[in-house]
This record gives C-alpha cells, sequence and structure tokens, in this order.
C-alpha cells in the first residue's frame, strides 16, 4: 500500500527504518499530472531497487517569469491511483513552504552551473536551471536515495544532474531511461494537455523533424549549420515557432563533432513550448 507524506519529518522517520534493514532506495523526483513517461521511470526503478520514492512538487524556482507556474496541471487523485497500481512504496507531496521556508533568516543558497544552464533551454529560460538544480539537490538531501532516475526527454537537465552529482561527490547513482512517445512519435509531456486538437496533429512533426535530420547525418551529412536551417524552415512552415535546432555534442552540448551527436530542438505550438530530442548514432 502506497503511503503517502507531505511533511520532511514524516519521510525521514518512514526513510530511516527503511534504511536499517539495508533496502536499496530509489527516487523519482516529477512534477504531477503523470503520464507513461513518468510511469516507466517508477517501472524501471522498481526492477532496479527494494524501495521506490516518487515526489510530485510543482517547483516554483524553475518557472520564469510570464511562464505557466498557477496553471501546471495539478491531477494529484489520478496521479496516486496511477502510482498505487504500480505499487509504489512511498509518494512525497510537499507544499512549497515545506522546502522553501523562510522563517528565519538564513541566507539562501542556489545550486547552479554556470557552462550548461546558459545555452540551449537555459539561455531562453534563464534561471530554470538553477531551479532545477536547487530543488533536485534538496530531494537527494531529504530523500538520500541511491538511485536517482530521470528522462532522456529533459536531456539537458539530465546532464545538469549528472554534473550536479559529481561536483558535490553524492553517493548516488543517476540512470536515466528513454523517451515515451505516443503512437504519432510526439514526445509524451504533461504540456501536452495545452495543445489544442489540431496542435496535437501537428505536434509530431518536431520528432519527424529530428529524424529526417538524423537521416542526413547518418548518410553522410555533416554541413550540421546547413541541417540546422533546412530544420528550422520545415518547422517555421509546419507553425512552429523554433527557439533552437541544435545538433551538438551529447556530453557537453557543444557544437557537434563527428562523434555522439544529439539533436536537441525547443519550439512553439501556439502557446505550447514544445522539446524533444534524439541521439545520431544509437536512435532507431
Ligand atoms: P516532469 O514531471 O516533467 O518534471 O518530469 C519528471 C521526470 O519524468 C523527468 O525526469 C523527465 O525527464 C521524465 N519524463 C518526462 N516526460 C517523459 C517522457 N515522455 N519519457 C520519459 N521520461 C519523461
Amino acid at each position: 500500500m502506497i503511503k503517502i507524506v507531505k511533511k520532511i519529518v514524516h519521510l525521514e522517520s518512514l526513510l530511516s527504518d527503511v534504511r536499517s534493514v539495508k533496502k536499496k532506495i530509489s527516487l523519482v523526483p516529477t512534477m504531477g499530472n503523470l503520464h507513461k513517461g513518468h510511469l516507466s521511470l517508477v517501472e524501471k526503478a522498481k526492477k532496479i531497487s527494494d524501495y521506490v520514492v516518487v515526489t510530485i512538487f510543482v517547483n516554483p524556482t524553475q518557472f520564469v517569469e510570464g511562464e505557466d507556474f498557477a496553471n501546471y496541471p495539478r491531477t494529484l487523485d489520478s496521479d496516486i491511483n496511477l502510482l498505487s497500481e504500480l505499487d509504489v512504496d512511498l509518494l512525497f507531496v510537499p507544499e512549497v513552504i515545506e522546502l522553501y521556508p523562510t522563517n528565519d533568516n538564513t541566507p539562501t543558497i542556489e545550486i547552479s552551473n554556470p557552462e550548461l544552464e546558459s545555452i540551449h533551454c537555459g539561455k531562453y529560460r534563464p534561471g530554470h536551471f538553477k531551479g532545477v538544480a536547487t530543488i533536485v539537490s534538496k530531494l537527494f538531501s531529504i530523500v538520500q536515495p541511491n538511485i536517482a532516475l530521470f528522462g532522456e526527454k529533459d536531456y539537458q537537465q539530465l546532464l545538469i544532474i549528472r554534473s550536479l552529482v559529481k561536483n558535490l561527490l553524492l553517493p548516488i547513482e543517476v540512470v536515466s531511461a528513454p523517451t515515451i512517445r505516443e503512437d504519432s512519435g510526439l514526445a509524451m509531456s504533461s504540456r501536452n494537455t495545452y495543445l489544442s486538437k489540431s496542435e496535437f496533429r501537428q505536434a509530431p512533426k518536431l520528432y519527424k523533424c529530428i529524424k529526417e535530420t538524423i537521416k542526413m547525418i547518418r548518410n553522410g551529412d555533416k554541413d550540421y549549420e546547413q541541417l540546422e536551417k533546412e530544420a528550422n524552415i520545415f518547422l517555421e512552415q509546419a507553425g512552429f515557432k523554433v527557439e533552437y535546432y541544435s545538433i551538438c555534442d551529447s556530453k557537453t552540448l557543444a557544437p557537434a563533432g563527428d562523434d555522439d551527436a544529439i539533436v536537441l530542438v525547443a519550439a512553439w505550438l501556439g502557446k505550447t513550448r514544445l522539446i524533444d530530442n534524439a541521439r545520431v548514432h544509437t536512435y532507431d
């Protein structure tokens, strides 16, 4: 039976019991409105650990001014049902005040990765990754998991978290899982609920475009700048407003060289911001 807790003290007391019997704890942080992408992380967590903790927290500090914090879809009841069906051990659903206490004068600390947070999504969402790294650090110190799972869908976020764990010398194994898609190819996302019916039909073109770029590269095309330009034109003609479309190195996210490249994209379709990516050589 899933245990649901809102307070850090309760979470810590449950987890210290779990730790005392040497169970391997995994953590799946989410913002809720769960879909098959989130659930695939939970399923993987169940396979590789003994005790699965899921968190649902719409983290205010990772929303940039003017973004959808207030309207972000909150569907706790159905999320609880889905997690119960998967037999998750513990769900942590804190209030904002619990993770960002403001009742004393302790100066605040933010976790930052200046290099990775200033490019791609970070350039268009200044402060976003600082908010992500900060909340994930807090969750790591509260839960102290052995394993933490993140989706490759948010690839830049995944790299930032890997670097955070490395830099802070945390004894946590970061495990990633592939992007789960609709049959149309559209990457599942909580924000897809913002798409109108016609936008939902249009949105798979984003992934179609990535696949086309990958096909060209695999066929020997090395003019990445030109490929990026063509992709921009294709997407703009399909009704997207492209923020960036980059073929980059999958480790550094700098412009790609010859090996292990990844195609990363962020584009608006109407009022919905979509992101997606695929690795050039491992994609099938
Ligand atoms: P979110 O609730 O959007 O913050 O996402 C929580 C976790 O689920 C993050 O690690 C995401 O990368 C992951 N995730 C979101 N969408 C997908 C997807 N379509 N496939 C796999 N993982 C996903």
